[in-house]
């Protein structure tokens, strides 16, 4: 019998950064939006999964820790 592959590399996946709700790893296979804020006067922004930021927007606002 033949080895089943149990791994299949995909050269087209790029890492994105970690989410910034759940703090996994994303990579460009996931839908994900950029979300910014200004703080101490420079711009900064970090991607957060579609479906993180769907689920925090019915959340009252909370202070995340950068
Ligand atoms: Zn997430």
């Amino acid at each position: 019998m033949p080895k089943p592959k149990t791994w299949v590399r995909k050269e087209k996946i790029v890492f994105v950064g970690k989410c910034k709700y759940c703090k996994s790893e994303m990579t460009s296979e996931d839908s994900f939006i950029p979300i910014g804020k200004i703080v101490r006067g420079k711009y900064q922004y970090q991607n957060a999964h579609y479906k993180c930021v769907k689920e925090n927007d019915h959340k009252p606002k909370i202070n995340f820790d950068w």
